[in-house]
């Protein structure tokens, strides 16, 4: 049995109490949300916070403002996101990615803003300490190889969040709050491409919200690969949102990939859908588009030259259905995903 190491245990109730005990305690503090990925990766030792600063007292960071756009808590849980009619509704690439994370008791203790700060995972880190010692570890966590790519100083661990690809599609913006300020940034600035250093946030910074603009005229979706239709990460998260003129022309566009690097990303498929009709030679040149960018390792499930090949089918999913084509069928069989 993997036991935790030991830690300290602070719970404040508000946001500064928070960002306080986190800019005390330095670099050695973690923030903990609902542990459903932390909590793993420190019983396998791969996080050894001396100090958890839990955000599950912090009421302000569960709050919904719905007005000219949504307003989300990072503290609400992925569970208490998808009952909300305003995500099904008006931001449906957000209810699909969430809906599809891991499983019903995980989402019910996993939070957005755990599920947006997600460590990278790969499959010579994401085993048991005595695993990764056999190996001499990697990179990533106490040694010095990266083991996928031998030659490399950069460690090339997917980002495997559902929610941060279909987020980036919808346009969203996060608030970051540290005992000294607080700032705004582009969720499509919170990432970095390195397996170790995935976000451009602070240590000392909570993520207390996530803006999404008025999402009037648009139109989203959300698709993800993986083997088990159960539960199971993305090996690919392809989501697509486009704003829609009254003659079906497309008058913006984001395509954003995930699991196919160390970090999601918008892809220009979503420029050149600007200005055209989603016809299905269109569809299909914007997925060839999306699909030149997607750099997956051989660190996931799945064949890697396949899961490159089939991120245009993918996108082609996604944008048939902001289309208005019906995708039933398609994301029963995908659902079921074994292949
Ligand atoms: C079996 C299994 C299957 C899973 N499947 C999926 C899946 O399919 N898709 C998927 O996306 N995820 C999956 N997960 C991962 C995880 O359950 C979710 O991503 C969840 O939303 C993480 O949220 P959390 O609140 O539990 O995060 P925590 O574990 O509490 O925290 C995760 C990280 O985020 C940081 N953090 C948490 N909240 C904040 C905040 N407000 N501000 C700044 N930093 C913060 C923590 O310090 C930590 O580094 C799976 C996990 C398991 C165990
Ligand atoms: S990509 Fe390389 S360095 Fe990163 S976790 Fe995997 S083996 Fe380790």
């Amino acid at each position: 049995m993997m036991r935790l190491p030991w830690f300290r245990y602070e719970a404040p109730h508000s946001v500064v109490e928070a960002a306080h005990i986190l800019a005390g305690e330095g670099p050695d503090a973690m923030l903990i949300a609902g542990g459903t990925d932390l909590l793993p990766n420190m019983k396998r030792r791969q996080q050894v916070p001396r100090t958890l600063v839990s955000l599950r007292h912090v009421e302000a960071m569960k709050k919904v403002a719905n007005g000219s756009g949504l307003t989300l808590g990072g503290g609400l849980t992925l569970t208490q996101l998808v009952r909300l009619d305003a995500v099904r509704e008006q931001h449906r690439a957000l209810w699909q990615a969430a809906s599809q994370v891991a499983t019903v008791h995980l989402r019910n203790m996993g939070t957005l803003g755990g599920n947006l700060c997600l460590d990278t995972r790969c499959s010579y880190y994401n085993q048991n300490y005595e695993w990764r010692k056999a190996i001499d570890f990697c990179l990533k966590k106490d040694g010095e190889t990266c083991w996928v790519a031998t030659a490399s100083k950069r460690c090339v661990a997917v980002s495997s969040t559902d929610c941060a690809p279909a987020l980036m599609a919808l346009g969203a913006r996060l608030c970051l709050v540290s005992s000294a300020a607080e700032r705004e940034v582009s969720l499509a600035d919170f990432y970095r491409n390195d397996g170790i250093d995935y976000l451009a946030r602070r240590p000392d910074e909570i993520l207390t919200e996530v803006m999404l603009p008025d999402s009037a005229s648009w139109k989203s979706s959300y698709w993800k690969l993986r083997r088990r239709g159960a539960f199971d990460f993305p090996v690919l998260g392809v989501a697509a949102a486009a704003k829609m003129a009254p003659d079906g022309t497309v008058e913006q566009a984001r395509i954003a990939l995930g699991a196919v690097s160390s970090y999601p990303f918008l892809t220009r498929a979503g420029e050149f859908l600007a200005g055209k009709r989603l016809t299905d030679d269109v569809i299909a040149e914007a997925g060839a588009a999306a699909a030149s960018r997607a750099k997956p390792m051989d660190n996931a499930d799945f064949d890697v030259y396949w899961r490159k090949h089939v991120v245009s089918e993918f996108v082609a999913y996604a944008l048939r259905e902001v289309r208005g084509d019906d995708m039933s069928d398609a994301r029963k069989r995908i659902g079921k995903q074994v292949l």
